[in-house]
């Protein structure tokens, strides 16, 4: 397994809409694997393919505080949404950055799983938010693209400058 690069707003790579997989395969679990030692090692609850610079319609996900509830979703398909929620959302590739955002506090999902099996799963609360969110990664939007214009203005031009401050600390070896 193998730690991946998780991409930062506002790199345009960012808002690649992603291809659905069409064959899960040694090579797209050995993806899920990695995808899954990246987002525990961020940490994160949520990562979706995008992120990582691979364009698939792929994302994982574990909303349990005991990180034992891994869930990886292949070419997932929102059949119903219902109710609302707000939450405190924030983004691997946002990092420092949280802010309210509304989604459907339950849905129904269908996706493959990493056997290859076509499924149907229930989420609610913020297991069905960071669905969501990630599915979202997917069609190359961010949860930023929830927000003001200004707010958005503001964290890009933040996170530019700490790049580039990160950038000159570099050390090359
Ligand atoms: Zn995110």
């Amino acid at each position: 397994m193998a730690k991946l690069t998780i991409l930062e707003f506002p790199d345009p790579r960012l808002r690649t809409k992603a291809k659905p997989v069409e064959s899960v395969d040694d090579e797209l679990n050995s993806l899920i694997d990695d995808m899954f030692e990246t987002m525990y090692g961020a940490p994160g609850i949520g990562l979706a393919a995008t992120q990582v610079d691979v364009h698939k319609r792929l994302l994982v996900a574990d909303v349990t505080a005991d990180r034992n509830d891994p869930q990886a979703l292949i070419n997932p398909v929102i059949l119903e949404k219902d109710g609302v929620t707000v939450t405190e959302e924030g983004c691997l590739s946002v990092p420092g950055y949280y802010d309210e955002v509304e989604r459907a506090e339950h849905i129904r999902v269908r996706f493959i799983n990493r056997k290859g099996d076509e499924v149907e799963m229930e989420a609610e609360g913020l297991l069905a938010v960071c669905i969501q969110h990630e599915m979202d990664h997917l069609e190359g939007k961010l949860f930023v693209d929830y927000l003001s214009e200004a707010k958005r203005q503001r964290i890009r031009k933040r996170l530019v400058k700490d790049k580039r401050q990160r950038t000159a600390d570099a050390v090359t070896l």
